[in-house]
This record gives C-alpha cells, structure tokens and sequence, in this order.
C-alpha cells in the first residue's frame, strides 16, 4: 500500500450508512405529512422561543453532529415556529400555502437536482411543458416565449429588463442612448416591487411615474394620458406601462382594454404584473373582465401564490419571443450548444433571464397541476373570491364592523369601528386588534392605510380556508376590539 497517496481516504458527502438515511427519510416522510395534516388544530403562529433562537445562534460546527441530531434540532427549533402560510386561517400579505403532493415533489426534484442553464435532459422538457401550460392558462400565443423565475419580483424584473433591452442599441450603449429620461407608467397603487426593478435598471425611481388611481383603485386613465404627453413634450423617451390586475392593497384591476390601445396608439410596452391577480383569469366569471390581458406584451405571475406551489416560483411570459432572447442572450465558448450530445437540447434558460444555473422548480407545478387538473384551480380560485365576497357580506352585517376598500376579487379590507371613537384612536384600535389575532394563534390577515385609514387586511389565496374560518375571524375581531375598548 503506498501511504504516500494523498488521496487514500477519499470521502463523499453521500451516506456511509445508506440504510439509517433510508430509515430517517421515511420518519421524516411521515413527520411532515403529521405534520400538515393536523396543522389546522394549531395556533396560525407562535412566537419563535428563546430556546430556539439560541439553538440557532451557533458556532460553525467543525466536526460532524449526524443526521439525528441535524433532524432533532430542526424538529425542536424550526418546525414549532413554521410561518403561517400554510394554516387555514392565515390571509396576511398575499401568500400562498403549498400542498403535500407539491413538498414530496420538491424532494424530486432535489433527488435530481439538475441545473437547467443549459443541456439536453429531461427537466429541461419538464420546464418547457410547464411554460406551454402557463400560456395556454393566461392565453399567450405558441410563439410567445418564456421562463420560470423564483417569483413575482423576479418576473417583473425580467419582463422590465426585456422592455429597457428592446429599444435600440440599449444592450451596448446603456441607458445613454436614448433621449431624456426613459420612463415608465403605473398606478400608485402598484407593487414596490416595479419600483425596485426600475431602480435596479439603473432607470431611477423618478422615472417611474405613478399615476393617481380613482375610487376604485384603478389607474386614472386621464391622468396617464396626459403624464406621457408631458414627458414627450419635456423631451424625456416614455417606454412602458404597467398594468395592475389586482393590486396588493386591494386587488384592483386596471382597466386593461383602455391600456392595451392607449399603448398601441403611443407605441408603448404594456407589462402586466398579475402576481395573483392574473390567475383569476382561469375562472369564468373574470375571464371577460379580464379580456385584453393575454394581448400585453408580457406578463408576470407567481405559481407560489394563488396557484398554491410551494416557493419560489413565478412565470414571465413575453409575446415577442425573439425581443426576449436578444434582451439576454450572451454564449461565450463555455455555453456553447453542441449538436448532440449532453450539450445540446432547446434554447438554453440561461439565454432567458438573468441568472444562469437555474434549479428544477418547474417539477412541483408539473406533477401539482397533473395531481388536480387545472379546472380543480379554476373552481378553488372561485372559492377564495366567493369566500371574500362572503366575508365582505358578514362585515356589512356587523355594526362593529366596517368595510374599507371595495372587494373586486379576493382582498378584503376592513376595520373594527365604534360610535364617538375618532380616525386615531380607531387607527391604534385596529393595530392592536391585529397584534393580538396573531399573538393568540387565532388568524393572520396584515394591515393596509387606505387614506389615512388604517385597515385589517384580509388576502384570500388559501386553498385550505373554509366558511367558518371566517365566521372564525369576525367573532375574534368584535371580541377583541369589544375587550380593548373596555380597557
Ligand atoms: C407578491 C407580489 C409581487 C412580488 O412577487 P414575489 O413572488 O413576492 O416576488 C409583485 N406584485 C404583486 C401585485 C404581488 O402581489
């Protein structure tokens, strides 16, 4: 033997002992699938424990603690303090809850873990089947192109980065190139995430120009007209606009025939950021409201949230397939396609988007939608908005109760209010109503301030709600403020 190899003990990060893994990973099959089966008979939320904070405020461990102890610390330290999302009664910020089916696909695709920048393998046409199903359910044309993100944000990112790159020469001389400044259009009721991405691409935020919204929370499409036309005149270079269907504070939808031929007539790009909104165009009810969407020049939506995957993933759909891959497409000699072989296959997902090695999040959508069938989504996604119609309807009747916002989908904006009890006061009130619904495990909506007004916010993307969640959330809500106004 000769002691002088330095590579006699090669080690792997596979298991020594692949029996006692095998063993752990059924325990844990059925640990998590306890898990969310009994989850609705736990609080919505728990305070992370100061046992738990230490425990993950460690060292860097040097040596090996073991499948056992890594598994029991997850087990005492994260698991108790899970978010939320996946309860019934958790309606806060816009979040979707995941499913079962969805968790053991994710550990597929983690079996597999490919990387999708590039190659000709089977993830590959998981993916590409994936973005065919996301045109037909948004009705984009065959020809449109497209690409799976991590979300919503990176979505409109992509779509925005693809907007900027389609005017000339932006690729190679940058921002430069164009006349003025080059600016963009929404409503001041859209997400801070367009903001970011106009900031990202070096645009700055002045130029994303946001246009006061009516009473129904709509962009005011006098008001646009007449922002573009100023800024021509102010010699700046107009690009954009961006299109709401359902804003996050209320669920608003733009009008979007008015964009669509505003922008036709101006030669404007129209984006679309339907993040959950856009999903509702799966239901026969809002189709026709929302006709015009799938004719916008591209598209972001999350599959995280009112498609309920688990994180992250979101689709950017882009009607001009060609503008998309010459917005990003860059094949230095590494990347270069053969004809066969592991290194060739369909247009490389790296010559889509932003970033490069890209994991197999296209796996839990696939099996998911194969799982239910689309019209499942369909009839769920009705629920969410029936159910906040029901909730709306429930606020009405309460004389403790008052409705903030209108409820054109599935938020749902509300207050606890008082006869006598002023704007501030109620303000304070409803806060620390909202405080203590999370505390006490009972249910978590989030708040928005709707013109001053502070607001319990109720954003219905939850497959696992049902009615007497609601009638849940109500009775908490009058009790609460009941027992606060009393103190
Ligand atoms: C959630 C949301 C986003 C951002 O999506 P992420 O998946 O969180 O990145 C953008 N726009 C709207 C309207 C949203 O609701």
């Amino acid at each position: 033997m000769n002691h002088d190899d330095p590579l006699r003990n090669e080690e792997s990060l596979d298991p020594d002992d692949w029996q006692s893994l095998r063993q752990l990973g059924h325990q844990m099959v059925d640990d998590m699938l306890n898990f969310l089966q009994r989850l609705p008979n736990e609080p919505v939320w728990r305070k992370v424990s100061q046992e738990a904070r230490d425990g993950l405020s460690q060292a860097l461990p040097a040596e090996a603690e073991g499948i056992q102890k890594s598994y029991g610390d997850f087990l005492k330290f994260v698991l108790p303090y899970y978010k939320g999302n996946i309860h019934p009664r958790f309606w806060g910020w816009v979040e979707g809850g995941g499913t079962p089916f969805g968790m053991l696909g994710e550990m597929l695709a983690a079996a597999m873990n490919p990387n999708l920048a590039i190659g000709d393998h089977g993830a590959v046409y998981v993916e590409k089947q994936v973005i065919e199903w996301c045109k037909q359910m948004m009705g984009f044309p065959p020809t449109s192109s497209g690409i799976l993100v991590s979300g919503g944000s990176m979505a409109n990112l992509t779509a925005l980065t693809v907007a900027r790159n389609s005017i000339m020469d932006m690729r190679k001389k940058g921002v430069r190139s164009v006349r003025g400044m080059l600016t963009l259009y929404c409503s001041a009721e859209t997400h801070s995430s367009i903001q970011k991405s106009v900031e990202t691409l070096g645009l700055g935020s002045e130029a994303l120009r946001k246009i006061p919204v009516n009473s129904r929370y709509e962009i005011d499409m006098p008001k646009l007209v007449s922002a573009i036309a100023q800024d021509r005149e102010a010699g700046h270079t107009p690009f954009c606009v961006i299109g709401n269907v359902g804003t996050v504070n209320t669920g608003a939808i733009d009008p979007i025939q008015d964009l669509l031929e505003l922008c036709r007539k101006e030669k404007l790009w129209l984006h679309i950021d339907g993040a959950f909104g856009a999903l509702a165009v799966l239901t026969d009810e809002y189709k026709p409201a929302l006709k015009g969407m799938n004719e916008a020049d591209s598209i972001a939506f999350d599959l995280h949230k009112w498609m309920y995957m688990q994180y992250g993933v979101g689709c950017v759909l882009i009607r001009n397939a060609e503008l998309h891959r010459s917005a990003f497409s860059i094949t230095p000699e590494y990347l270069t396609k053969h004809s066969r072989g592991l290194g060739a296959g369909p247009e490389a997902f790296g010559n889509l988007g932003i970033e490069l090695s890209h994991g197999f999040r296209g796996l839990k959508v696939w099996l998911s939608i194969k799982e239910h069938g689309i019209d499942k989504y369909r009839r769920i996604i009705m629920q969410n908005i029936l159910q906040a119609r029901y909730l709306a309807e429930k606020i009405k009747n309460e004389a403790r109760l008052e409705l903030v916002a209108p409820v054109p989908m599935n938020l749902v904006c509300f207050r606890f209010v008082s006869n006598g009890v002023g704007l501030e006061r109620l303000n304070e009130l409803n806060k620390e109503i909202l405080m203590e619904l999370h505390e006490r495990g009972i249910a978590v909506p989030t708040y928005t301030t709707l013109n001053g007004v502070y607001a319990i916010r109720v954003a219905i993307t939850n497959h696992r709600s049902q009615k007497k969640d609601f009638d849940v959330l109500v009775r908490e809500v009058i009790g609460i403020g009941e027992e606060l106004l009393k103190n």
